[in-house]
Order: C-alpha cells, then sequence, then structure tokens
C-alpha cells in the first residue's frame, strides 16, 4: 500500500475540531497517510509574526498535497486573508466545489448535483485596493477623469477588479477537462458581461471561445449572474458545472451549499498544475467554535476529493458510502443539520458523528 505525505493546516476556530474528526476517518478508512501538521491563522500571528509562516508553504511545497480548516480574516481591516495568499503562493488558480443532495440532509431538493468551479487568483478578490484618502486613490480617480473613464467620488475607498485573458482561459478549459474527465454533459459560464463588458465581457468571450474547442464533447451555455442566482434557487437540476469568475464563485458556493442542507456539508478543493489544498466552504464559525458543536461532514467530504486525488479512489468511496448511511439513518446528526432538516432529537456532537461516520465504514 503506498504512503502519502499530506500537509495538514488545521486553522482556527471549529478547525481545530473538524480537523481532527477528518484526521480519524481518514485513518480508519485504512489509508496510509503521514501528516505534517502546519500552522497557519490567528494563533500564528504571536507565535510567528505571521498568520501564514514560511514554514507551512514550504511543507505544502515538499508534499504537494495539504488539506486545511478555516482560517479566521478580520473584516476591513488587520491582515489580508491567509487563503488567498496562499492560494497566490502555490498558484492554485481553480477552486472546485461539489454540490450534491444528501439524503436527509435537509437539503430543500433531493437532486442536486452540480459542480462550482471558481477562479482563484483575481478578480476584485485579488486584493488590489487603495485606502480612502491615499495618494494612490487620489491619482487613480484623477486617471480615470483623465481618461473619461468615468468620475469616481473623492471620498472612495477603491479596490480593483481586473480579469485577464490568462486566468479566464485556464479556468474555463479547467472546467471543460474536468466535465471531460468526469462524464459531466455541460459548462455553464456566469458573468454580468451586460454591465462591466472590459472585465466580465472579456470573461464571456474567452468562455465561448473556449466552449468551441469541446463542441460535440460538452455543451456551454451563459448565464448572466443575478438570473443564475434565482435559477440555482428555483431550479439547481438544470445545472452541471458551472464557470465563475472569483467573487461570484464565492457567492454562488454558499448559496448552493444553502441549497442541500448548508454550510456544514459543502466541500472544496483549490488546484493548481503543481499543488492542490482540500478546504471545506465553511469559515471558522467562532459562534460555535470550542464547543464539540460542529459538523464535520465538509471537511470529511474534503478529505475525500484529496484520496482521490492521491489514487486511493476506494477509500474515498468508502468515506462517502458511510457520510450517506450515517444521514439516511439519521441518528447521529449535528445541531446545523437537525435545524435545517427539522428532524427531532438531541443533536450529536462533532465527536458522535464523527464516531458513528467510523463504525458505518
Ligand atoms: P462561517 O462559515 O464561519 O459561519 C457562518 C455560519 O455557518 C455560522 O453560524 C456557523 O456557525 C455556521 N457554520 C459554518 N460551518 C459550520 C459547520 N461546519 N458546522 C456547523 N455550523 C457551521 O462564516 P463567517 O462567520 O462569515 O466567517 C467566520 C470567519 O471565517 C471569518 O473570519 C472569515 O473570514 C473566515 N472564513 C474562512 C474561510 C476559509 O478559511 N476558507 C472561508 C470562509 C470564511
Amino acid at each position: 500500500m503506498a504512503q502519502h505525505k499530506v500537509t495538514l493546516i488545521p486553522g482556527d476556530g471549529i478547525g481545530v475540531e473538524t480537523s481532527a474528526a477528518m484526521r480519524r476517518v481518514v485513518e480508519a478508512s485504512g489509508v496510509d497517510i503521514v501528516w505534517d501538521v502546519a500552522p497557519a491563522g490567528a494563533a500564528c500571528v504571536e507565535t510567528h509574526g505571521t498568520p501564514l509562516p514560511r514554514e507551512t508553504i514550504e511543507s505544502v511545497r515538499r508534499t504537494k498535497v495539504a488539506i486545511k480548516g478555516p482560517v479566521a480574516t478580520p473584516v476591513g481591516t488587520g491582515f489580508r486573508s491567509v487563503n488567498v495568499a496562499l492560494r497566490k503562493e502555490l498558484d492554485l488558480y481553480a477552486c472546485l466545489r461539489p454540490v450534491r443532495s444528501l439524503p436527509g440532509a435537509g437539503g430543500r431538493y433531493d437532486d442536486v448535483d452540480l459542480v462550482i468551479v471558481r477562479e482563484n487568483s483575481e478578480d476584485l478578490y485579488a486584493g488590489v485596493e487603495f485606502e480612502e484618502g491615499s495618494e494612490g486613490a487620489r491619482r487613480l480617480i484623477e486617471l480615470c477623469e483623465e481618461e473619461g473613464a468615468g468620475s469616481i467620488r473623492p471620498d472612495s475607498g477603491i479596490s480593483i477588479k481586473s480579469i485577464s485573458v490568462t486566468a479566464s482561459e485556464r479556468i474555463v478549459r479547467h472546467a471543460f477537462e474536468y466535465a471531460l474527465e468526469r462524464g459531466r454533459k455541460k459548462v455553464t459560464a456566469a458573468h454580468k458581461a451586460n454591465i462591466m463588458k472590459h472585465s466580465d465581457g472579456l470573461f464571456l468571450r474567452v468562455a465561448r471561445d473556449v466552449a468551441k474547442e469541446y463542441e460535440g464533447r460538452v455543451a456551454f451555455d451563459e448565464r448572466i449572474m443575478d438570473a443564475c442566482c434565482m435559477n440555482l434557487v428555483m431550479d439547481p437540476t438544470q445545472f452541471d458545472v458551472i464557470v465563475f469568475p472569483n467573487l461570484y464563485g464565492d457567492l454562488a458556493s454558499d448559496l448552493a451549499a444553502g441549497l442541500v442542507g448548508g454550510l456544514g456539508l459543502a466541500p472544496g478543493a483549490n488546484v493548481g498544475e503543481e499543488y492542490a489544498v482540500f478546504e471545506a466552504v465553511h469559515g471558522s464559525a467562532p459562534d460555535i467554535a470550542g464547543q464539540n458543536k460542529a459538523n464535520p461532514t465538509a471537511q470529511i467530504m474534503s478529505a475525500a476529493m484529496m484520496l482521490d486525488h492521491l489514487g486511493e479512489t476506494d477509500a474515498a468511496a468508502r468515506i462517502r458510502r458511510a457520510v450517506c448511511a450515517v444521514y439516511a439513518e439519521g441518528a447521529h446528526l449535528t445541531g446545523d443539520i437537525r435545524r435545517a432538516s427539522g428532524s427531532a432529537g438531541a443533536p450529536a456532537t462533532c465527536t458522535e458523528f464523527t464516531e458513528a461516520l467510523v463504525a458505518a465504514l
């Protein structure tokens, strides 16, 4: 049996609990993994002077595969997002988020099976910003006036939205290749090209061009982002693979998670040519952190994606079957799922859920 080296970044808040649960389940599945536990997050600022220590990035460079818990990002101030920095450092340009109904999980639909492919490296998310009142903001406002690009109020803070041919082409191609590999039938590109002609317009133009290369093999359609949100809520079964620029993909991920029972269930992967970092969609959930209430399903399903990536497809399938069995049986569901499904009974703790899962493997 092959031995794998994987970097484990527990992260902040519930990440500590869900990472422990994930590790317990993966080890119980019989896969041989040597974990290189690496720090990141709020606590690191005190110990390492940075939320993303060099040694953590070096570890992922060595192992090439990581699974991480969420890392808290202060809103509006403080350090920049560790997640954004990690994606940039390792060129993890594609974010993959499969969204699937789990019977018994309280989703609004029983038959959702779609994949969100989110561009991970640019758009408003890249963090290129000018503070209100700064010299940079002043010069940029002046330039916009001079170029006749438009008028910006002098007391504005500015975040730049840039979308390139390079990044659009590789993410759309990634979506089509993913569809081909997994036998999926259609790729939808979501955009607001009607309003942002030079950024989303470019994304759409590139998507149409790339789609031509796959004609006859994978179907293509396009959706304006606001309509896409409504369509997702009203009939998510019309979608197969959806490719988004960064920010819309971020928003649609939580929206889609809400269709199938909530953030506790939504797994994900950030991948590039060389490295892959697997992580749940949810954040550090400070409201329930440290209380053994977190639902570890999202991180455990992220681990199943990781096992597929490592070639351990039997173990991944076994974990997915066990997750389905525990939800279908319904006796060990965490509080978030009890609320979403309106099911009676005391909520299981994170530990109880995990042990039920191990027993079902
Ligand atoms: P959140 O996802 O942490 O929580 C939103 C709500 O969902 C909360 O009520 C929470 O209790 C619940 N929830 C989330 N995951 C759950 C789980 N596994 N089980 C049960 N309930 C769950 O979003 P937030 O509160 O907006 O963000 C908190 C922090 O996390 C912020 O600092 C944010 O920047 C960070 N964050 C990190 C990542 C990441 O590291 N990938 C992603 C999103 C948010």
